[in-house]
């Protein structure tokens, strides 16, 4: 099949010239794997899911680093507490990232500008150059596993960082009346089309637990994400339920004082991917 350079509406599913598309890094950059979090749409908790996998990885002892591709809505920076007095500091070899208390190495647009709550009102192709240069401009360093909280959607930034960054996988974040629509659907169909492999589900939101008695109360219905996740041949990772604690934290800027111990399959099947 000739090549358009139009990967979104090619269906050449074992394209060899997605690498020709790829980015280089710093030479000093070594990142063994690099998984991608995507949303179907907004407010999902795609944030959230990427600062705590980040947070469980780190834990675990792995090197770690977030790329916040969410350029025009960047939330990675304030779960970790990191404000005006964190900005991102150059050097004539490159931009260094900015590090959390913990130690994870975090980019993120709100690290550049002035003002955290100035709005960046570019258009879609330079945001994506922006995101590309998080990647090929940062001294990262070395690192064992990257998250990337991708911007929601299938639209021109995922699809650059999907082109322009190696991704070993991506996992996809959903709440439970989310997934019977289509829009995680047309996620999935996108990395496909990129030939990227999806690591499988995470279910946010799914319940809430109550703070006295333990019991979980499921305000959108019994989930039917498995459901659905085995009729799109996706594994569903995990669960998350609404958790006032992971809301003070984040409000707090501690994300890093979470409990993640639930996620510690994921990330020991992620570092071996
Ligand atoms: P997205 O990245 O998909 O737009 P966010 O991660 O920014 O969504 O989440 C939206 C808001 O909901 C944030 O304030 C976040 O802290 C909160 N939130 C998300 N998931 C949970 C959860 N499981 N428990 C408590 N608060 C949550």
């Amino acid at each position: 099949m000739a090549c358009n350079h139009n990967c979104s509406s090619c269906k050449d599913g074992n394209c060899k010239d997605r690498k020709d598309f790829l980015a280089t890094p710093k030479e000093s950059t070594k990142i063994k794997k690099i998984y991608g979090i995507v949303s179907g749409k907004g407010g999902v908790g795609k944030s959230l899911v990427t600062s705590l996998l980040a947070v469980a990885s780190n834990n675990a002892g792995l090197k770690t680093m977030i790329i916040d591709a969410d350029v025009t809505g960047p939330s990675i920076p304030k779960t970790f507490g990191l404000n005006e007095n964190n900005r991102a500091q150059g050097s004539d070899d490159g931009l260094f990232p900015v590090v959390t208390k913990g130690g994870i190495k975090v980019m993120s647009m709100n690290l550049l500008l002035e003002e955290e709550t100035m709005p960046v009102v570019w258009r879609g192709p330079v945001i994506s150059g922006v995101v590309k240069q998080f990647y090929t401009d940062v001294l990262w360093g070395e690192n064992d596993i990257a998250f990337i909280d991708m911007p929601p959607g299938t639209g021109d930034v995922p699809l650059t960082v999907f082109q322009s960054i190696p991704i070993d996988g991506i996992i996809i974040v959903t709440t439970p009346q989310d997934l019977v629509g289509m829009i995680v659907e047309k996620a999935v169909n996108m990395a496909r089309i990129m030939n990227i492999p999806v690591v499988g589900l995470i279910e946010n939101m799914s319940y809430v637990k109550c703070p006295t008695c333990d019991e979980k109360i499921y305000i959108f219905g019994e989930s039917k994400t498995e459901l659905k996740a085995n009729e799109l041949g996706l594994k569903l990772l995990k669960q998350i339920p609404i958790d006032t604690k992971i809301r003070e934290l984040v409000d707090a800027g501690e994300i890093e004082k979470a409990d993640v111990s639930m996620l510690n399959d994921i990330v020991n099947t992620l570092k071996g991917e």
